[in-house]
């Protein structure tokens, strides 16, 4: 099972939104079964002053090229929420014009490039959001039965997103499928991943991790380990008639490993 490794008084440091977006994102990061080197992303959307003082509401998001586990606060992406959310409305969008597009919405132009994903943390209307590739839930994606197996273990809590390769498509799919189901609680994205959310930081890191451990729960239960690849094909011999055949075959071994340049095998 994932653990939660939150700690209440580290996260308690944490004042703005950015600084907790960092915080889950390094605990995320840490558990490889959560989430794969350079894999996933993470956001927040926070109210901050733009350059002539006034509040915008801005999403950060990691941006392209850092990794959740090791990232700090200038490798995520601040995006003016009031020039993305238009873009719902649109029927389709090439990778080109859409990272265009990102790259005016940018409150500083420092900031890392807006990655291919970013698009699905913005459509969604939650404050925090965790896109991670955890091994349970890759495992249940990639299965032909996977969305039944998935009604098993979620029952009406979950949407499930056919396979589009990440782009302004996917990121739509997603949005529309979450709004059509009043009792989704996160979304499984075939052959690909899981997204979750909640309305602190500490609600989307616990949400994340629960969900995993309900899939893995689900696989454990299940596991039978006769048939665990393919079961015994062949039953192991007593262990005295193993111990015989290894007392006739060593002397030949260490022979022909020892017969060369002084080197013998004891
Ligand atoms: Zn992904």
């Amino acid at each position: 099972m994932v653990q939660s490794l939150w700690n209440a008084s580290q996260a308690s440091e944490k004042t703005t939104g950015l600084e907790q977006l960092v915080y889950r994102s390094n605990l995320i990061g840490s558990d490889r079964s959560v989430c794969n080197i350079y894999g996933g992303n993470t956001s927040t959307k926070t109210t901050v002053k733009d350059f002539r003082g006034r509040d915008v509401e801005v999403m950060y998001v990691k941006g392209s090229g850092s990794d959740l586990g090791s990232m700090e606060a200038k490798h995520f992406t601040g995006l003016g929420l009031e020039d993305i959310r238009p873009l719902i409305e649109r029927e389709s969008m090439s990778d080109e014009e859409m990272v265009e597009y990102l790259g005016h919405c940018m409150i500083d132009a420092k900031h890392p490039r807006a990655s291919i994903e970013t698009l699905l943390h913005a459509f969604l209307p939650y404050k925090h959001v965790d896109h991670t590739h955890p091994d349970a839930i890759i495992s249940l994606c990639c299965a032909h039965n996977g969305k039944e197996l998935a009604k098993e273990i979620y029952g009406d809590r979950f949407v499930w997103v056919p396979y589009v390769r990440p782009g302004f498509t996917l990121s739509k799919m997603i949005a529309e499928s979450v709004f059509s189901n009043p009792n989704a609680e996160l979304v499984l994205m075939e052959k690909h991943g899981l997204v979750t959310w909640g309305e602190t930081s500490e609600e989307c890191y616990a949400q994340t991790i629960k969900i995993i451990n309900e899939a893995e729960a689900f696989i454990e239960a299940r596991v039978n380990e006769e048939s665990l690849f393919g079961g015994v094909k062949h039953p192991a011999l007593a262990a005295d008639v193993r111990r015989q055949i290894v007392s006739r075959v060593m002397p030949t071994i260490r022979g022909a490993v020892s017969d060369s340049k002084n080197d013998f095998v004891l």
